[in-house]
């Protein structure tokens, strides 16, 4: 089988030990099985820093948009409204989910290079006082661009509402202290910064917040409430649970540990991105953004003066053994270099590298006709 690199924002490069952990079956009622996921359980309320008395954590079958469809459905009630942050095509995507279930909200948008402006949010829950919650992207895939969630986490806050997060892409790559930063429902997934494979999101939230829910959702697959009630009994899922995905996400939850935690990962990831950005610009390549740049994943823009053809790079590079990413924006011609999952130092000088032949040989090319 040809294999090759993940250079994308997930699913991710894992570890040959994580998948070997799916060499196993389960059964979903077992005992065996269920201290699995109280483990799991009690290890993300250590990595996002919250009191277990205050928070709990719920882990919901599906990919990272169950999660977060999971949150708004279930938490924001019909006589409730969600103020939604957007600068990127996830918090477009937060609008679809509340149109899909019928869930009152307000829309503040942003250019995707823009972060949401803290003021603005403040302004905003100042004149809509209907406004009960607030959603927000942490880290933009779609750009590349981190939200500064604590200055937003503190006007939300100061406001009396309910803080959301989507912190897909970034929990477990930077820090994100939730209660500090008054977060009250974070979602991510497992096959993100955390280095599982996919087939779960995991919301991390107050259990008050949670309990008053009760009577809120508007799904049965994705009520958060039941699912929180089955799970915390004994560590059953109420449905058929992705038992591979989570023997797997357990041993990826020991080697992030072993590895020294949340900070030696973001430590590793931020100096990917460095090393990334720094030999991209010295071939030419000019990044999107110019500043809130995530340590997560990048926008680049095509190079100018060569005939370029993303497929033809994709290709060229993928034989070598990296796939990158296509871009997300609408206006703009641009491809993504993403720097999460098991991916080192020498994975970027490779793939930059591969890069840099490739335009060479475009160049070449290019003479010759
Ligand atoms: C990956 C991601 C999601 C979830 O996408 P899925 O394809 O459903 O896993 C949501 N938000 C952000 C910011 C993401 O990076």
């Amino acid at each position: 089988m040809n294999t090759y690199k993940l250079l994308t924002p997930g699913p991710l490069t894992t570890t040959a030990t994580v998948k070997q952990a799916m060499l196993c079956d389960r059964c979903t009622w077992d005992d065996d099985y269920k201290v699995v996921t109280q483990q799991i359980r009690k290890k993300l309320l250590t990595l996002a820093q919250v009191d277990p008395a205050v928070y709990t954590a719920v882990l919901m079958q599906g990919s990272g948009t169950f999660g977060v469809e999971s949150v708004l459905s279930s938490v924001v009630g019909q006589d409730e409204k969600v103020l939604i942050c957007s600068n990127g095509a996830y918090g477009v995507r937060m609008t679809q989910i509340c149109e899909w279930n019928g869930v009152p909200y307000a829309y503040y948008a942003e250019p995707f290079n823009h972060i949401s402006d803290a003021q603005k949010v403040a302004k905003y829950l100042q004149q809509d006082p209907s406004i009960t919650h607030v959603a927000i992207v942490h880290s933009e895939t779609t750009s590349g661009l981190l939200n500064d969630i604590e200055a937003v986490g503190k006007v939300v806050k100061a406001a009396g509402k309910v803080f959301i997060v989507d912190a897909m892409s970034s929990f477990a790559g930077v820090e994100i202290p939730m209660q500090d930063w008054g977060i009250d429902f974070l979602i991510s997934s497992a096959n993100k910064c955390i280095q599982g494979v996919p087939g779960f999101s995991f919301i991390i939230c107050r259990r008050d917040l949670l309990e008053a829910s009760k009577t809120k959702a508007r799904s049965l697959s994705l009520n958060l409430y039941d699912q929180w009630q089955c799970m915390d009994k004994d560590g059953k899922w109420r449905f058929t649970s992705p038992t591979h995905t989570v023997l797997a996400f357990a041993k990826a939850l020991e080697e992030l540990d072993k590895e020294g935690g949340i900070p030696a990962r973001a430590k590793r990831y931020a100096e990917n991105n460095r090393l990334l950005i720094e030999r991209m610009r010295a071939m030419g390549f000019q990044t999107y953004l110019h500043d809130h740049q995530s340590p997560i994943i990048t926008t680049f823009f095509y190079p100018q003066g060569v005939h370029f053809d993303f497929q033809e790079m994709y290709q060229y590079i993928k034989a070598r053994g990296y796939a990158i990413y296509p871009g997300k924006l609408t206006d703009e011609d641009t491809f993504r270099i993403g720097n999460i999952g098991e991916i080192y130092p020498e994975d970027i000088l490779n793939v930059t590298d591969i890069l840099a032949d490739f335009l060479a040989m475009k160049k070449k090319e290019a003479q010759a006709s």
